[in-house]
């Protein structure tokens, strides 16, 4: 059932940000929204289809992600960052292929008109798609359960994009930021870890507004040999590069970095499972040969990125665990237990 005209006309005011909409005071379009629309937009939202005109001897990275009530999210996320988690979730896909975010396509399934959720929503997505100079280009909204699907196209100079496949035996593999405290959060919501409110309160910052790597993506361009974004846990995403590039993969469980809230929450193989098969972590694992390694953590310090060496890429398929004294970890049936309960 599509929504009615006079709701449309409502979802229009939350997110249409055509030339007229700074003069709307009542809308939650900012009234310098004009300001950030982009030059590449020839025909944005309000006609059939929008247009777009890339930069010449460019490729386009396209990626959809969904978001549905009571299997992404539930009623104690805030709309905000649930505006905020859906741009960020697609810009990190995009970041992991090298691409730079630009335009977006929002599909919304809306059970009924909130115009406080909806307030909220727009305001938390608008916030993350001005941040990272992405257009809203077009959308459509339709009455049903709670589901939001995102559309981020990005641009890519050809031939200059990442993919899983490239890793070689002798690369460092790194990870961006720090791994776990998403994947905490959901649990202490969950109750099933007891945490600090305080700290708590640090974890589901990540769990809730993650940071897409988007300038560090762009970086790994002609440095990183394979990329991937860690949506699912480091375990399962690895994999998929290990298995792309046809190579195996030696981590050392006690490089994983941290942050200081999920130290004081939890430590050792316990705390080892929220990093390695939790998820929602929205950092890039990327491999790098050695002799390029030095180079980018300097380009990354300069970015205000953290990058972190967690293992090296050898030949032998298959992902091994070693703890700090060298004694490989051979019990990640649990892991992947876990993996699969999430
Ligand atoms: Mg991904």
């Amino acid at each position: 059932m599509n929504i009615q005209p006079d709701e449309f006309s409502l979802i229009a005011k939350y997110f249409q940000r055509s030339p007229g909409a700074g003069n709307d005071t009542g809308s939650a379009v900012s009234a310098t929204s004009q300001n950030r629309s982009r030059r590449d937009v020839a025909v944005g939202i309000g006609d059939d289809a929008a247009i777009v005109i890339p930069p010449a001897d460019c490729g386009i990275a396209v990626t959809t992600d969904t978001m549905v009530s009571g299997v992404h999210f539930d009623e104690k996320v805030p709309a905000s960052a649930i505006g905020h988690k859906l741009v960020a979730v697609n810009l990190s896909d995009l970041a992991a292929m090298g691409a730079e975010p630009a335009w977006l396509s929002l599909s919304c399934s809306l059970p009924e008109i909130d115009e406080v959720w909806l307030a909220e929503f727009s305001r938390g997505f608008f916030a993350a798609a001005d941040y990272y100079r992405c257009a809203l280009i077009g959308g459509d909204v339709t009455k049903g359960p709670l589901t939001l699907t995102l559309t981020a196209q990005g641009i890519v100079p050809a031939h200059r994009y990442l993919q899983r496949s490239g890793a070689q035996p002798g690369d460092r593999i790194y990870v961006s930021g720090t791994l776990g405290d998403a994947a905490l959060a959901l649990a202490a919501q969950q109750g099933r870890v007891d945490i600090p409110d305080n700290l708590r309160a640090e974890l589901e910052k990540r769990l809730f507004y993650p940071t897409p790597r988007v300038g560090l993506g762009q970086l790994l361009r002609n440095q990183a040999t394979a990329a991937i974004d860690l949506s699912d846990g480091l375990l399962g995403d690895l994999k998929h590069i290990l298995v792309a590039s046809k190579v195996g993969a030696r981590i050392q469980l006690d490089a994983l970095p941290h942050s200081k809230a999920f130290a004081g929450s939890i430590a050792g193989p316990e705390g080892w499972k929220y990093q390695i098969a939790g998820g929602d972590d929205y950092e890039l694992c990327f491999t790098i040969p050695e002799s390029r390694c030095g180079g980018l953590e300097t380009l990354a310090l300069q970015a205000g990125v953290k990058v972190t060496c967690i293992g090296i890429i050898d030949g032998h398929r298959e992902l091994r665990f070693y703890e700090k004294n060298q004694q490989r970890v051979i019990d990640l049936h649990s892991y992947s237990h876990f993996a699969n309960d999430e």
